[in-house]
């Protein structure tokens, strides 16, 4: 009996514990609401231990989502804590792996010693995790203990899967906060993005407006003319001088391209600049001419810039129109006055040299370098142009390099150049030297190639002494009759005077007074015929002519003296008139008569048609105002027309039948070579005037007395029938 009322008692306090034990997981379930999965996971086993007598307890729970340890043991100080895995190994090997498989419980053996293990799956599948509780007891669990893990189980189970719910309801909570805050973070940046932007563009059209409004001011108040374009190439607007220039409307000028603006030939160009622009982007700049309101066309520079807003894109493109016709003219002229220079020089064959006389920098023309023969890109020194240089010349350039050194401005001379192919060269150099206005001295000169001329000169001279020998040649005929004439008459006054004296000495008594003077007039006439004898054979001898003192009058006496039978043949009328105190002339005595000569024929042979009056001849002589001396022989015959006298003096000019026309061109050179002039003038009344005058004798004569001048010149008139 007292056995059972112990048993009972003992039966009764086990409950009572067993109930105690059960209020306070009440209490745990409590503690547990609201709690973290890791919080209840921790104080299921060691709620547990306080009330279980175990050896071990061990709980794997399932991930909680918040890192919970997926493993808790606890260990009777008896066994290591250690051994749990140990435990856990030999309950997958002993039961398998699936936790919904394993029993409510078992025996497992460790180190010889069996334990009584409970296993309680944490939800209906094992979901939340599993519990295992070992005792040595072979009895465990009891029928309470049974209880009060499956009760602790149980509430931990739904303590867990609030605890999951709230935890995954956090986690989500705390996601959306984050990604709320996020886009709320993005959605403001954006806004303040498109904020700035908006505020950006406003401020970028206003400065726009400015912008475009003070173009606008500037596009009227710039003098050159500005047309604006749309991106298109679409005509928008002109500034006022445009309008003010081609006279053209807005809307006419959107017209342009198929209009007469542009000039017809430039306008093909400008299309095809104007197009590539707009396409490309491009600037353009060009020159093309436009034409005035009153129709005429002048050059224009244009240049096309393009306007492009704050993104880079063209709002506008803007056309300014430059007049640059006066530049265009003045190059166009430049390039003429250089293309003529050229030609002109080729054409003169005259060459243009710069030479600074500080540095001896040598600049040719290029006519210049073709005349010292210098190939294309010779550097020209002064050693190359001396080795140019005829060797009897280089002594006489090397002076005058001197003097132009030495201070002498202007300087001219001939000189002779050795061609490539071993002919002479004859060039006239002409120079000039320029001072600077920072002190530098420069020679400019022109050089001219005389070779042609200097060798025409000298065939002329020798045709024209060869022409004047036969013309000497063809007119003896004629002198031969004339000194018969001029020598007949002192030889019949010789006869007559020597029977007179005769006469007179064989008279009784004999006159001899009278005699002396007839031997006397006897011995004057001889004189006189061989007077006239040397005089014309001096008049064609070929003698070198020599400057000398001539007394002009006296010349011309001795002329007229040789004519006078002539004249007297002709019915000429001839009155002589010499000026007193006339001084001496240079020249050579009988060249100056042959002249004189010429004249008197001239006017004697004009004289000889006029039949329907007396037939006037004047020669006179007079000193001029400039101290030339000048003869003039003046007739009354037909004279000649305006047309005639440009060609009285050239060579083969003659309105005669037999005549050969050098007389008068000759008569020109004879004088031009005493430095005198040769003239012909109409008269007022009937007939012509010839006349020429020559400078008096001077001291400096004297010095070129002995210089050769000209071949003789004689000039003699063809024989009349
Ligand atoms: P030529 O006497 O052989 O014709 P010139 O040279 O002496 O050659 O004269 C050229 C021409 O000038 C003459 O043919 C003549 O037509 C004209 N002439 C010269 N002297 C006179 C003159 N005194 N009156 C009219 N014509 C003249």
């Amino acid at each position: 009996m007292m056995m059972e009322l112990e048993r009972a008692s003992a039966e009764v306090d086990g409950l009572r514990r067993c109930m105690n034990d059960l209020v306070g997981l009440l209490t745990l379930s409590a503690m547990w609401a609201g709690g973290s999965f890791a919080q209840i996971a921790n104080t299921l086993p060691d709620a547990l231990r306080t009330m279980l007598d175990v050896d071990f307890l061990l709980l794997r729970s399932a991930d909680g989502g918040d890192g919970i340890p997926s493993a808790i043991a606890r260990m009777a100080d008896a066994i290591q804590f250690g051994r749990s895995q140990d435990i856990w190994q030999a309950l997958y090997s002993t039961l398998g792996e699936s936790l919904a498989a394993w029993p409510q419980r078992a025996v497992l053996t460790l180190d010889g010693i069996a334990f009584s293990v409970a296993l309680l799956r944490l939800g209906m599948q094992g979901e939340e995790g599993i519990l295992v509780a070992g005792s040595r007891r072979p009895q465990f669990p009891s029928r309470e203990e049974r209880l009060l893990i499956s009760v602790a189980v149980n509430q931990a189970t739904v303590a867990l899967k609030e605890a999951r719910l709230l935890s995954v309801q956090r986690r989500l909570a705390s996601e959306l906060d984050t990604r709320v805050s996020q886009r709320t973070a993005e959605l403001a940046a954006t806004n303040e993005a498109l904020r700035r932007e908006i505020a950006e563009r406003r401020r970028a059209e206003a400065a726009l407006r400015d912008s475009e409004s003070n173009s606008r001011l500037i596009v009227d108040s710039i003098s050159g003319l500005v047309a604006i374009f749309t991106p298109l190439g679409e005509v928008e607007a002109v500034n006022n001088q445009f309008v003010k220039y081609s006279g053209l409307t807005l809307e006419e000028f959107k017209q342009w391209a198929t209009s007469d603006f542009v000039h017809p030939d430039d306008l093909p160009q400008v299309i095809r600049d104007f197009t590539k622009a707009i396409g490309t982007g491009e600037p353009y700049d060009f020159e093309a001419r436009m034409r005035r309101s009153d129709g005429v066309y002048r050059w224009f520079q244009v240049r096309g810039l393009p306007f492009r807003d704050a993104s880079n894109g063209i709002i506008r493109w803007y056309a300014l129109l430059t007049d640059i016709d006066e530049r265009r003219r003045a190059e166009e002229r430049i390039r003429r006055s250089e293309m003529f220079l050229a030609a002109g020089q080729r054409i003169s064959l005259t060459g243009t040299f710069s030479w600074r006389i500080d540095t001896d920098e040598m600049t040719f023309s290029e006519e210049l370098n073709r005349i010292f023969e210098f190939e294309d890109g010779t550097a020209v020194s002064i050693n190359n142009i001396v080795d140019r240089i005829h060797p009897d010349d280089l002594a006489m350039l090397t002076e005058k390099m001197e003097q132009v050194r030495n201070g002498l401005d202007n300087s001219e001379y001939e000189i002779r150049l050795k061609g490539r192919d071993g002919a002479i060269k004859h060039v006239r150099v002409t120079a000039n030297v320029i001072h600077h206005g920072d002190g530098r001295l420069e020679c400019l000169g022109a050089v001219q190639d005389v070779t042609q001329r200097r060798l025409a000169e000298e065939s002329r001279d020798e045709v024209r002494t060869e022409l004047a020998r036969v013309t000497r040649i063809m007119s003896l005929g004629t002198m031969a009759a004339s000194i018969a004439h001029e020598v007949n008459q002192p030889l019949a006054g010789i006869v007559t005077n020597a029977s007179t004296c005769l006469r007179m000495l064989s008279a009784d008594p004999p006159n001899v007074a009278g005699a002396l003077e007839t031997a006397r007039r006897t011995i004057r006439d001889g004189n006189r015929a061989a007077d006239v004898i040397a005089r014309l054979r001096a008049l064609f001898r070929k003698k070198a002519a020599v400057v000398e003192k001539t007394d002009l009058n006296e010349a011309a006496r001795e002329v007229v003296a040789l004519l006078w039978s002539d004249l007297r043949r002709g019915k000429v009328d001839l009155h002589v008139k010499y000026a007193d105190d006339l001084p001496l002339v240079s020249g050579d005595r009988i060249q100056l008569q042959q002249v004189i000569m010429n004249l008197l024929r001239n006017a004697s042979e004009a004289l000889s048609s006029v039949s329907d009056r007396p037939r006037h001849l004047v020669m006179r002589t007079e000193l001029q105002r400039d101290r030339n001396v000048c003869l003039l022989v003046e007739d009354n015959g037909p004279g000649f027309g305006d047309q005639e006298r440009e060609r009285l003096f050239q060579a083969f000019y003659t309105t005669k039948e037999q005549g050969m026309g050098i007389g008068l061109s000759v008569s020109r050179s004879i004088i031009e070579s005493y430095k005198g002039r040769i003239w012909a003038m109409a008269n007022d009344g009937p007939g012509a005037t010839f006349a020429f005058s020559v400078p008096a004798y001077t001291q400096t004569d004297i010095a070129s007395e002995a210089i050769s001048l000209a071949p003789v010149h004689v000039l003699r008139k063809a024989e009349r029938p």
